[in-house]
């Protein structure tokens, strides 16, 4: 079992070789949970909503591969500078069909780092052209810490790209412990270079979004509330705006899963998300009108599905074979993990669901 210590903390634990580097041995682990309570599929049954199917497919989310600058401590994707996983050109030129086929309305782009991806420039340029809203998750650091991506949110700019940027506290201490030490000085740096541009402000049409996550093992708070408590902190300290704050829960998986033994929360935790069942959530889980590729076009119906490798329940389940019906009619692939979807006001890429 990996332990989070100090010597090991600034690697993946693909790097670290550890247990849980394995999606098979994180799912072995939080099915096992469900002798705490009850599964999550038998929830759903429960309240009338198995099969989870989808409603209709609007996002794509292409995951364009597990390297990043940071290597955050609660990262889903075990993300670093020391992984190497990057989506192709031939991958991208796949999805790029599946865009003109299935008429989706936006292409959101992730990874790790998915500024680091060689094609990422051309990519934004052909979604572009395509008219469809792009959106672009970016770490904030990676903008400010390397020449070569300095000039890139005025890229956005002209392609009017949608920004989601991470900033889990309005506090530089909270920020590194979470993200490293130096992050919060990078991510205000950028958000300033943002804010230049017109982006966060208000009659620009330049979208400029925040993304909390908590630190700790507990659910997040009223994602209204902490908006306003980011607005007034961020505008008093800095002078900087933005437009929206998502509230987002830490699945147990990867390293946040990682975290959570290492602290000896796990048990706590996920009892936490099962007894604190939202229905109304669980109708509005992001599965249901969103599908993520991975870095080698496999399909997922999240990306948290896509690091646990719960691949799509189709025949099909590689973008080259995408048929939007098949998609459209497809059981959605369920977990133990899903409770951190459905905990309380809920979570999703675009925040709060209920
Ligand atoms: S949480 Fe985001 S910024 Fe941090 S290591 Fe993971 S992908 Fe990179
Ligand atoms: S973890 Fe994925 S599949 Fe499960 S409810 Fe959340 S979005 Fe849906």
């Amino acid at each position: 079992m990996s332990v989070a210590n100090k010597k090991t903390k600034l690697k993946s634990l693909q790097r670290r070789g550890s247990y849980l580097a394995h999606a098979a041995n994180q799912i072995q682990f939080l099915e096992k949970d469900h002798l705490q309570g009850e599964r999550f599929s038998e929830k759903l049954k429960s309240q009338g909503l198995f099969p989870l199917t989808p409603t209709k497919l609007e996002i794509l989310q292409l995951n364009l591969g597990y390297m990043c600058d940071l290597t955050c401590e609660h990262c889903h994707v075990d993300a670093g500078p020391d992984r190497k996983e990057i989506m192709t050109k031939e991958t991208l030129d796949q999805i790029l069909r599946v865009v003109d086929q299935s008429q989706v309305s936006t292409v959101d782009l992730t990874g790790g780092a998915p500024e680091m991806n060689p094609h990422f420039l051309w990519l934004v340029e052909e979604l572009s052209d395509r008219n469809v809203k792009t959106i672009i998750r970016s770490n904030l650091t990676i903008l400010v810490s390397n020449k070569k991506f300095r000039t890139y949110p005025d890229f956005f700019k002209k392609h009017r790209v949608e920004v989601i940027a991470s900033l889990p506290c309005y506090t530089q201490e909270n920020v590194d412990k979470q993200r490293g030490s130096g992050v919060f000085n990078k991510s205000i740096e950028a958000l300033k270079l943002f804010n230049s541009l017109g982006y966060g402000v208000e009659g620009t049409g330049l979208s400029l979004h925040l993304v909390y996550n908590p630190g700790g093992a507990g659910l997040p708070p009223d994602q209204t509330q902490l908006e306003q408590d980011y607005k007034v902190r961020l505008k008093e300290d800095w002078g900087l705006v933005f437009n929206h704050l998502y509230t987002i829960t830490n699945l147990p998986i990867s390293r946040y899963l990682d975290f959570l033994l290492a602290a000896g929360k796990y048990e706590a935790y996920m009892s936490t998300l099962i007894e604190s069942f939202n229905p109304l959530a669980a109708e509005k889980v992001m599965c249901r009108n969103t599908l993520s590729i991975d870095w080698e076009g496999y399909m997922y119906d999240c990306d948290f599905n896509q690091m646990l490798q719960l691949k799509v329940a189709n025949k099909q389940q590689h973008v080259k074979d995408f048929q939007v019906q098949t998609i459209n009619q497809r059981s959605i692939v369920l977990g133990q993990h899903c409770y951190g979807c459905t905990a309380g006001a809920g979570s999703s890429c675009q925040g709060s669901l209920a």
